[in-house]
């Protein structure tokens, strides 16, 4: 394991520090989109709020993690489709359930193509489907 978060941490031209390996195997393990208060809770008391926030900001910028937006703020989730920082594009829906919850990436139900009136240019496009995971229905 931990040596896999190195291989992935250098194949995104990332350095190793223990706070992106312990972030990134926290991504791992869970398999959920987190807050940043849920990486806070899960790390413990071992780095300080900005330090896992410039970690964060890094991983979105390389295109090792995605913003999912939810009814209770920013959660974020592993990009799965191979992104880079060129191209870190992501048409998926998210799905939150209201009874566990956890928030979830259906990276393969695309987000339906919306016509924009004249004159605007979407950058980036976000839906959110709430109701009940199959492990609560
Ligand atoms: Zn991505
Ligand atoms: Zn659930
Ligand atoms: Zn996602």
């Amino acid at each position: 394991m931990e040596q896999a978060i190195r291989n992935t941490l250098k194949d995104y031209n990332l350095r190793s520090t223990s706070c992106r390996e312990d972030i990134l195997g926290t991504f791992l393990n869970k398999e959920v989109a987190l807050s940043h208060g849920d990486i806070e809770d899960s790390l413990g008391e071992r780095f300080d709020r900005v330090t896992i926030y410039r970690t964060l900001k890094t991983f979105l910028e390389k295109g090792l993690i995605h913003k999912v937006l939810d009814d209770e703020g920013i959660r974020y989730a592993l990009c799965k489709d191979n992104c880079s920082e060129q191209d870190h594009h992501h048409d998926h829906i998210h799905f939150k359930c209201v009874e566990c919850g956890q928030t979830n990436c259906l990276a393969n139900v695309h987000i339906p193509s919306v016509q924009l009136p004249d004159g605007y240019q979407a950058s980036e496009v976000n839906l959110l489907i709430q109701g009940r995971c199959p492990a609560c229905t």
